[in-house]
């Protein structure tokens, strides 16, 4: 019986799978992606939905991955301008945050240096006389409240644009396909998964894992076994209340433990995002604990008094999501947020293993992938370049 042979063959269809695929396709390669439930049914549809340099990073010196970002920011705006805004970000400094209007002046300006000192790049103080104006933030113990710009996405429409630009350029999508197992072979895998409830296979001279969440299980249905990869899954979630912040994103601190937590506009709700916290169950079955909705709700009582009557039963909706992050004991802030390409042979590569990253940078990521590949594959004719394809809705 003959089975099908693909150059790329890619597991996981979120937004590295669906990246992966359109650079793979556009250097004119055949691509089969396998995704086991639906079109970014994992962390890609439960992220932020921020397309940012993420100007926390710099706390932690993460100077390459925010420049890295905000080029990448700025090409979205370019490029998938029915999928990316620009949006204003407002961050208020009260007498007991923990970060100063020093700190912030000093982060804020070296945001603006590595995003290249463009039109929107300043940011600026808001005079006092406009604080009222800020969708009802406390104002007691106000000192300064700043204003820079970011953009914002949806995660999930934009993941569908990328995997539908795949598409166009002649990858295959398998959908529901459960992978199964690979066998390493001297010249690529040979791959089996379940597809419609009947049992398929297939050859790759490639393959990648985009598994997000599942990439360890995945990793383990592989033959012979590759390195194991040690990594953390952190649970970040969110909740929609009612009402909308008309003025922009405000970027505050958890009043619990001064964590990053955002307050952002979402389909003309209001959507308050992120916890926290170490999981270490089935992926599948992850979602919002009361003790993070609790949390939440008090951030945004805590800045806005207008919700200070809000009860965990006017919660409208919530969703969780897992980060995966490399293993090892600092705290999870303090890990880094670059991508981690893990492949199974230095020398040349047929099997790279994506972690962590972001949805902001996923065509660089999907990039970084084709050049660790390419010494394995054969030389194609290329269709187009991903960095002149425009995504739309
Ligand atoms: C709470 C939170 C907030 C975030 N906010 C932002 C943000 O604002 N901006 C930003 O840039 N980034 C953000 N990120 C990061 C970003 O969302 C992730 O880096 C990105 O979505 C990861 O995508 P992925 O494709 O690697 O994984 P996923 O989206 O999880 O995709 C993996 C896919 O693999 C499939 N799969 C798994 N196993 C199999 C199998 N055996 N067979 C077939 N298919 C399989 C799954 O069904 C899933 O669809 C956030 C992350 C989290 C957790």
């Amino acid at each position: 019986m003959s089975v099908f042979h693909y150059d790329v063959a890619i597991i996981g269809g979120g937004i590295h799978g669906a990246g992966v695929a359109q650079a793979a396709a556009a250097k004119g390669y055949s691509v089969l992606v396998l995704e086991q439930t639906a079109i970014a049914s994992g962390t890609s549809s439960r992220s932020s939905k921020l397309i940012h340099g993420g100007l926390r990073y710099l706390e932690t010196a993460q100077f390459a991955l925010v420049r890295e970002s905000l080029r990448e920011r700025e090409w979205l705006l370019r490029m998938a301008s029915g999928l990316v805004k620009r949006i204003p970000f407002y961050i208020p400094i009260y007498k007991s945050s923990k970060r100063g209007p020093l700190t912030l002046s000093l982060g804020l300006s070296l945001y603006a240096l590595l995003g290249g000192l463009g039109e929107y790049v300043r940011f600026k103080i808001i005079p006092q006389l406009e604080w009222s104006k800020l969708d009802g933030i406390d104002p007691l113990n106000l000192s300064a409240v700043y204003q820079y710009w970011d953009a914002q996405t949806d995660d999930q429409a934009l993941t569908q644009a990328v995997m539908r630009s795949a598409r166009d350029l002649g990858a295959t999508l398998c959908l529901p396909a459960e992978f199964e197992q690979a066998q390493r072979m001297s010249d690529g895998f040979r791959l089996s998964y379940v597809h419609e409830g009947r049992q398929k296979h297939c050859n790759a001279t490639t393959l990648v894992n985009a598994a997000g969440p599942w990439l360890t299980q995945v990793l383990k249905r592989i033959t012979p076994p590759v390195l194991k990869i040690e990594t953390a899954l952190v649970q970040g979630t969110h909740i929609i209340v009612d009402g909308k912040m008309e003025r922009g994103i405000y970027y505050l601190e958890a009043s619990a433990d001064q964590r990053p937590v955002f307050v952002i506009p979402w389909k003309g709700r209001t959507m308050v995002g992120t916890t926290e916290t170490a999981y270490t169950g089935d992926p599948s079955k992850v979602h919002p604990t009361e003790a993070e909705m609790a949390y939440l709700l008090e951030t945004l009582a805590y800045y806005f008094p207008k919700y200070r009557t809000l009860k965990r039963s006017q919660i409208e909706s919530a969703f969780a999501g897992l980060r995966v992050l490399p293993g090892g004991t600092d705290t999870f802030g303090a890990r880094t947020r670059e991508t981690v390409l893990e492949v199974d042979d230095p020398e040349q590569p047929r099997l790279v293993t994506i972690y962590g990253g972001k949805l902001t940078t996923y065509r660089g990521t999907a990039e970084k992938v084709m050049n660790r590949l390419a010494g394995s594959l054969p030389t194609r004719e290329a269709k187009a370049n991903p960095l002149k394809i425009k995504l739309r809705p």
